[in-house]
């Protein structure tokens, strides 16, 4: 029995479809490298936002096309859109043969050997789901980099999501256990290690007796992974005893923190629990208290009752704080949200207008910096071939996440991948960056 799976979404997916691999390597399936050479079809969808939902379905039904014309004999869907859409999936696609969503993992072993199942467990299987150091995961990527997801589900309640319906309330994994997981990743050659979660500073809060982010990154300082890089950062979580604990641990000086808005009328109505200004003073405080910080962000434009004025002080807010990397998102409706029954909806060309003169002040902003790089000496993590011909690797400095940042192009064909290199920059073209070996 051949297995291909085609992951979706984000990088806490990703985590969920190498744990998945492994469950099925242990019980002795084979994992195939493409669809046409399985006999059972699996798809980890993601339903964060309408594109998603619409990848999701759209690849869904690729793969039951590919179905339909091979020789495979099974579909399974998995993820957060079967979590969250599980029953009408099943009556709208019969080519789909069981669901699976995001609360029982292991019976991914099960679904697999009964091919054509058509089973709904969705049902009986609330989100709880959480992993540990001991369950069985394929690393899919070749590069030097792993997502360690450090906890599960989310308890702020912002207005506009509808990840908790999904994932459930959060819930952290006890820190010795995510320990002994960086471990093992050091001992597989791992050099990065990406901590991830809906809510990452939140961590360790439900766990008494167990210690908060600070310690994890503390407890984290003394693995053999060189490269650690917490993500996703919610700004209500932030105070003082954090940030001393962050400047003693060995942590990346990288910061991912979604603003999400920056008026504070909007802040309010999403439900954010936190205020533009304060959030200035932490990227400050941030700022002071680590050299050479990297700033990343997410803004939401086109929350409902979103004004001009209010657009506006988006605008200041990120001209302000002059990020290093931001991401644009338009609002998108989601079933059973707070959001989704306030008035005001903005038009969806209003919208998308707005992202665009958002992605136009940053990219102003980030070129100019850039410059800046220009004959400077980086540190860079070699992930691996570069997916430009014209280059025989590409790799990351320390502000650089992957997937989201952009890569450094490298000359040298002599660089080991996986390694890390000393690099000159000597090329700069807006957000991309070549880089010669210095040594
Ligand atoms: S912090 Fe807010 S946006 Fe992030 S997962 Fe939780 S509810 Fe959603």
């Amino acid at each position: 029995m051949k297995v291909h799976l085609t992951t979706l979404g984000c990088p806490k997916n990703q985590v969920d479809s190498e744990l998945m691999l492994g469950m099925l390597a242990r019980a002795g399936v084979e994992v195939a490298a493409t669809p046409g050479e399985a006999d059972c079809l699996v798809v980890n969808t993601c339903a964060f936002i309408d594109r998603a939902r619409e990848e999701s379905v759209n690849t869904i039904l690729e793969l039951a096309q590919r179905k339909e014309r091979g020789h495979s004999r099974s579909l399974i869907v998995t993820g957060c859109l079967s979590q969250r859409y599980g029953r009408e999936l099943l009556a709208e696609l019969p080519e789909v043969d069981a669901i699976l969503g995001t609360g029982e993992l292991e019976r991914i072993v099960e679904l697999v050997a009964q091919v054509r199942g058509r089973k709904d467990w969705v049902e009986g299987a609330p989100p709880g789901y959480l992993y540990d150091a001991a369950t069985p995961r394929l690393l899919t990527s070749r590069a030097p980099y792993a997502y360690v997801k450090i906890a599960e589900g989310c308890d702020m309640g912002c207005a506009f999501c509808a990840i908790p319906q999904f994932r459930g309330q959060h819930r952290s994994r006890p820190l010795r256990d995510i320990v002994a997981e960086v471990d093992g990743l050091a001992a597989r050659g791992i050099q990065e290690a990406i901590l991830v979660s809906q809510d990452t500073l939140a961590y360790g809060k439900d766990l008494p007796g167990n210690g908060d982010i600070g310690d994890l990154l503390l407890a984290l300082s003394d693995t053999a992974v060189p490269w650690i890089r917490p993500m996703y950062l919610h700004p209500a979580h932030v105070n003082d005893r954090l940030l001393a604990k962050w400047q003693r641990a060995r942590v990346l000086p990288y910061l991912d923190m979604p603003i999400q808005h920056g008026d504070d009328e909007i802040l309010r109505r999403m439900r954010r629990g936190v205020t533009a200004c304060r959030m200035k003073e932490i990227f400050e405080a941030f700022r002071a208290a680590v050299p050479g910080v990297t700033l990343r962000t997410t803004v939401l434009v086109g929350f409902p009752g979103e004004s001009e004025a209010h657009f506006q002080n988006l605008l200041d807010f990120i001209e302000d704080v002059r990020f290093d990397r931001l991401g644009v998102f338009t609002y998108s409706l989601e079933d059973g949200t707070p959001a989704a029954t306030m008035a005001d909806q903005v038009p969806p060309e209003v919208m998308a207008e707005r992202a665009r003169i958002v992605q136009d002040a940053q990219d102003r902003i980030v070129w100019e910096r850039q410059k800046s790089l220009y004959g400077t000496v980086q540190t860079v993590l070699v992930d691996g071939p570069s997916e430009d011909p014209a280059f025989p690797w590409e790799g990351r400095m320390a502000g650089q996440a992957p997937e989201i940042d952009g890569v450094v192009y490298l000359c040298d064909r002599s660089l080991t991948p996986g390694r890390f290199a000393r690099v000159r920059i000597v090329e700069v073209e807006g957000y991309e960056l070549v880089g010669e070996s210095a040594d």
